[in-house]
């Protein structure tokens, strides 16, 4: 299943619109990279402060083709979400994107005591197969397109506690992302932002080992959604959340005089804006 490459996915009618020269990709520096299946002992959701809503339909939420309508419930929670005095909204079409600059309003993924590091950012070299939704990161002699990292790494110990970057919905990336690859992903929650600043952006959080928002749920920024861990690819390599974001809308890479459009982008200029260990 995840040697198809062609297909069905990502048949979007968004607009398209050319982003400049494209992501500034960074050099090859391929992390560890071990396959397999890695254990997945659950641990017990701890927290007493993550519970969470239950809300609209579990299962479908939203449409499963990607770029389609925003979310429609934005619920009046009393989250800490950016205040129409705060952040500066995230572009609502790829006019006005420009990717490793543009900051989507979000929450800071950990609690502030925990210590963090970045590890291989957007773009670099993955192992594996390309899907068509994964960035890529070059070209190969023989002219195959390299696959490319779609997240941050953010290195902390297994069974650290994942909070919700967006208030929103936890929706089904196997719905979203065709194909879908549980061995590489493991276990992740994704949610859908509703807050007014970054409405239709999802942030997926990857590798976890226990999920505390299962799909269909509404959310609150800053909930406990999840610990992170090892599951899917992740095993042998240094623990870490892996973390993506994905626009509403395609974005336009030029990247070796190939253009590639996917929805993923580089999250890292979003997660400085919000480190409390930058601040
Ligand atoms: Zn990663």
């Amino acid at each position: 299943m995840a040697g198809r490459s062609t297909g069905r996915a990502l048949i979007v009618a968004a607009a398209i619109v050319a982003v400049g020269a494209g992501a500034a990709l960074a050099a090859f520096t391929s992390g560890p990279a071990a396959a397999g299946p890695g254990p997945s002992a659950p641990v017990a959701l701890g927290s007493p402060g993550s519970s969470v809503t239950s809300s609209s339909s579990p299962g479908l939420v939203g449409s499963p083709s990607l770029g389609a309508s925003p979310p429609a419930s934005a619920s009046a929670t009393s989250s800490p979400a950016p205040s129409p005095s705060g952040p500066k909204a995230a572009p609502t079409s790829a006019a006005g994107f420009v990717p490793g600059k543009t900051i989507v309003p979000m929450g800071w993924p950990f609690a502030a005591s925990v210590k963090v590091h970045y590890g291989p950012g957007f773009g670099v070299y993955r192992v594996g197969p390309l899907e068509p939704f994964n960035m890529i990161s070059g070209v190969s002699k023989s002219g195959a397109l390299l696959r490319g990292h779609d997240g941050i790494d953010l290195q902390v110990p297994v069974g650290t506690p994942v909070l919700a970057p967006f208030s929103g919905t936890v929706i089904d990336p196997r719905k979203h992302w065709i194909p879908w690859d549980p061995a590489r992903y493991g276990k992740v929650v994704a949610i859908q932002s509703d807050e007014p600043t970054s409405v239709g952006y999802t942030v997926i959080l990857v590798h976890l080992s226990s999920i505390g928002a299962p799909i269909g749920v509404h959310v609150t920024r800053g909930q406990v959604v999840g610990l992170t861990g090892i599951t899917g690819d992740a095993a042998g390599t240094i623990p870490h959340l892996h973390l993506e974001l994905r626009a509403p809308f395609l974005i336009r890479y030029v990247v070796k005089g190939v253009v590639r459009r996917v929805d993923a982008f580089d999250a890292r200029p979003s997660l400085l804006a919000v480190d409390p260990h930058r601040k």
